[in-house]
């Protein structure tokens, strides 16, 4: 039998953390769990720590260091806190690494971990957002591989299986359009935080969740199939699809649309990363078409999607603008969290982000991780001066 692969999950406890123990709870003999990591949700870490055995859990915050170390005491399992903590579990050597934690605070560990040279299994859109060049440059250097685990991007990548990426000539990203998707317009702005949290398709974690209502999700996929693929801002497509089970079609110069269909359960992308090149059985639905019986499509409507333009904004800059959107996206989604920012008043404060630190010398030229770290923190703190004054611009 051969070596069980050795495997660490960033962001253990999240909505795709779950769904990627599941997958690995279902076939214990082929897995060796070396480090889960998790934020504040040490009750559950410690629970999934005590099921699957890892040397080292660690959560992101130093305060919640004590009851992790409680939790897991006599046990055998090392504990430890803090990025420095999160650092070292990317250190130690993995065959697979899932990168889940949620946000830009995922870059880092995920950066790190591709220097054991083994897969990296990207969830967190985030990274490739806000430093794509780096990341992928560093994959080559170790000879890492990233793996997509977005459901578009997997999708993407089963479709170009046997395929030259040089012949693609579109991408269609499927979107479902999010919580409000047949909202009238002047509504929009009075969305509550309960209401842009709930899904119609999906189940995935609360931030995520308002980011599709708002299709700041989809503007971050927009940004990640180009620096993923390295396909032209100008062929990528986004088109709702309410009933999410066609993923994203890619399309090729004859003519031919080749579209990756399946349910709405990121075990499927999850599990086909962590079994690639192979395939292997799923515990997902097996879809019954004739019950279906249509699939639907429309336009994505700009003014009730901004961040859809942004993206493209984004794109034609290059440079730190990825990061700098990505980190004013999560300031606004914060504030709108916290009820001291209006739901479409995220879009109009991210541009305003944009236009005031485009402007600003040394957020252009080659991309460090050092300036990357700069862009964030400056984009974090306009916004919440925008916020502070209480003068956002519609
Ligand atoms: P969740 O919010 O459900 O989980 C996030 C995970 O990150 C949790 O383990 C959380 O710990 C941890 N975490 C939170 N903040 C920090 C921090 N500052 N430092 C370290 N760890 C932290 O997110 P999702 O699982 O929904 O999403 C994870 C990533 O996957 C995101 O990048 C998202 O865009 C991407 N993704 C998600 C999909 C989905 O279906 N959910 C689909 C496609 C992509 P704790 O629980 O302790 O707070």
């Amino acid at each position: 039998m051969s070596n069980p692969l050795r495997i660490t999950v960033f962001g253990s406890t999240g909505s795709i953390g779950e769904s990627t123990l599941d997958l690995i709870s279902r076939d214990p003999d082929r897995f060796q769990v070396v480090a889960l990591t998790a934020g504040r949700n040490t009750a559950r870490l410690a629970q999934q720590a005590l099921a699957l055995r890892p040397a080292i859990a660690v959560t992101a915050f130093e305060d919640c260091l004590p009851d992790l170390a409680e939790r897991l005491a006599g046990t055998g399992i090392a504990v430890a806190a803090g990025p420095e903590a999160l650092l070292e579990a990317a250190d130690r050597p993995a065959d697979w690494i899932m990168s889940a934690i949620i946000g830009a605070a995922g870059l880092e560990p995920g950066l790190r971990a591709l220097r054991n040279g083994g897969t990296l299994a990207l969830a967190n859109k985030e990274s490739l957002v806000c430093a794509g060049p780096l990341l992928m440059a560093e994959a080559k250097r170790y000879g890492a591989r990233i793996l997509p685990v977005d459901s578009e991007h997997s999708a993407v990548f089963q479709a170009l299986v046997g395929e030259s990426i040089a012949e693609v000539e579109r991408v269609i990203l499927t979107a479902s359009g999010g919580a409000f998707r047949d909202w009238p317009l002047d509504e929009l702005a009075g969305a509550t935080l309960a209401q842009a949290s709930s899904h119609p398709n999906w189940d995935m974690g609360q931030r995520i969740t308002i980011d599709s209502a708002s299709m700041f999700n989809k503007a971050l996929e927009v940004i990640e199939t180009h620096e993923y693929f390295g396909i032209a801002p100008e062929k990528i497509e986004v088109i709702v699809h309410p009933e999410s089970l066609i993923h994203a079609l890619v399309g090729f110069p004859d003519g031919a649309l080749m579209a990756h269909v399946g349910p709405a359960d990121m075990r499927h992308a999850i599990g086909y990363a962590l079994n690639w090149p192979d395939r292997r059985a799923l515990p997902v639905e097996r879809l019954d078409l004739a019950k279906i019986g249509s699939l639907t499509f429309r336009t994505p409507d700009e003014r009730r999607y901004p961040a859809l333009r942004l993206a493209r904004e984004v794109m034609a800059a290059g440079g730190l603008s990825g990061a700098l959107f990505n980190a004013a996206k999560e300031r606004a989604l914060d504030h709108f969290i916290a009820g001291t920012l209006k739901f479409t008043d995220m879009a109009v404060l991210v541009e305003q982000v944009l236009t005031q630190t485009a402007a600003e010398s040394g957020f252009r030229g080659a991309l460090t991780l050092d300036k990357v770290r700069v862009a964030d923190q400056v984009a974090r703190q306009a916004v919440d001066q925008i916020v502070g004054r209480g003068k956002v611009l519609a």
